[in-house]
């Protein structure tokens, strides 16, 4: 099969005949649709986030079944499916009480084995970690949901605990961002959003963001005292920061962008965490086993995750779509999909 393979850090990224993935006995084989192309393939292919060399990226896919192994009992060749990119063990105590997210033995099509920038992908704990797609859902707006837009859900819900009427601030209109922005107005939040990009901006405020900065202090300016829940959609120690910051007296902030390098020790104003009552919240992603009510708002064309794709492009065009994401502000705005 062909799929993109880089050797080195930061190397080539090329498309190259390799082995098929071989399906373990609780695993699948998903021939792939559609895969989105993320930060933090690109985090991996710098070197931010080490993986095994040679390397196929791609963790957000949405495809067909081809094979299944041995155990599996919930999934058959030919049901159409997504998947988180956190894959669970199926068995430890997290993965049993439904948090796959924090699996100890997770593991991570793109990153701890070979990708979806390719015609098929392993996926283990079949029956833990495959999501069945309504017929409803199509696959290029299913690839934006396993990463970056079910985290947003999650960090919205879940952690953020967010009712209709609260200010939502949001930290980077990338791909998580603008999901964010999109789940939060779904939710009934108003919503204000911070980019450096004006591209990112506008889209932002298309999507139903009431405004549109790039300062904190803005930010507790138009939310009359602060945001309710504020969330770091780029993983930086100056945007956490500024999330925390923007936060009205007993608000949330959840870090979702991931923090690498020095960010790994980036200070928190824990002053105004104490005086505030602050919560501060890490949110990893999303279990397959939580994906039901996103599903359904997604059925239901209360979200449209397609909106949020940008370009659309082909399996040879996939590497330099990865490497585009050097340029620290987006040219184009949302979700750039690779389809086969
Ligand atoms: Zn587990
Ligand atoms: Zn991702």
């Amino acid at each position: 099969m062909r799929a993109i393979v880089y050797d080195t850090v930061g190397g080539p990224l090329r498309l190259v005949p390799v082995p098929e993935p071989s399906c373990p006995p609780d695993g699948a084989i998903i021939s792939v649709e559609a895969t989105g192309v993320c930060r933090s393939d690109w985090h991996a292919w710098r070197g931010h986030d080490p993986v095994p060399l040679p390397h196929v990226p791609g963790h957000e896919f949405a495809g067909v079944v081809a094979a299944v192994g041995p155990e599996v009992r919930s999934y058959a060749i030919g049901d159409r499916v997504t998947s988180p990119f956190v894959n669970g063990c199926g068995r430890c105590e997290w993965c049993r009480a439904g948090e796959a997210q924090v699996c100890p033995e997770q593991t991570q099509p793109g990153f701890t084995h070979p990708g979806s920038f390719a015609e098929r992908v392993a996926v283990r704990a079949a029956d833990h970690n495959l999501v069945r797609l309504p017929g409803a859902i199509d696959s290029v707006s299913a690839a934006a949901l396993g990463c970056r837009f079910a985290t947003a859900f999650r960090a919205l819900t879940a952690h953020g605990a967010v009712t209709a009427g609260q200010w939502v601030a949001v930290f980077g209109c990338g791909g998580v961002g603008l999901s964010a922005v999109m789940i939060a107005v779904a939710l009934g939040a108003r919503v204000v959003a911070v980019d450096l990009s004006p591209a990112s901006r506008a889209r932002a405020a298309e999507l139903g963001a009431e405004a549109t900065t790039w300062t904190a202090a803005e930010v507790v300016e138009v939310t009359g005292g602060g945001a309710h829940v504020s969330i770091d959609a780029v993983g930086s120690a100056g945007t956490a920061a500024a999330s925390v910051r923007a936060l009205r007296r007993r608000g949330r902030h959840v870090q979702v962008g991931l923090m690498f390098g020095d960010a790994t020790q980036a200070p928190v104003p824990w002053n105004l965490v104490v005086a505030h009552e602050l919560q501060i919240a890490g949110s990893h992603g999303m279990a397959a086993a939580d994906y039901p009510p996103m599903l359904a708002m997604v059925a239901d064309g209360r979200l449209r995750p397609r909106l949020l794709v940008g370009d659309v492009v082909t399996l040879e065009d996939a590497g330099a779509a990865l490497t585009a994401m050097d340029r620290p502000v987006a040219a184009s705005a949302g979700i750039t999909v690779v389809t086969l």
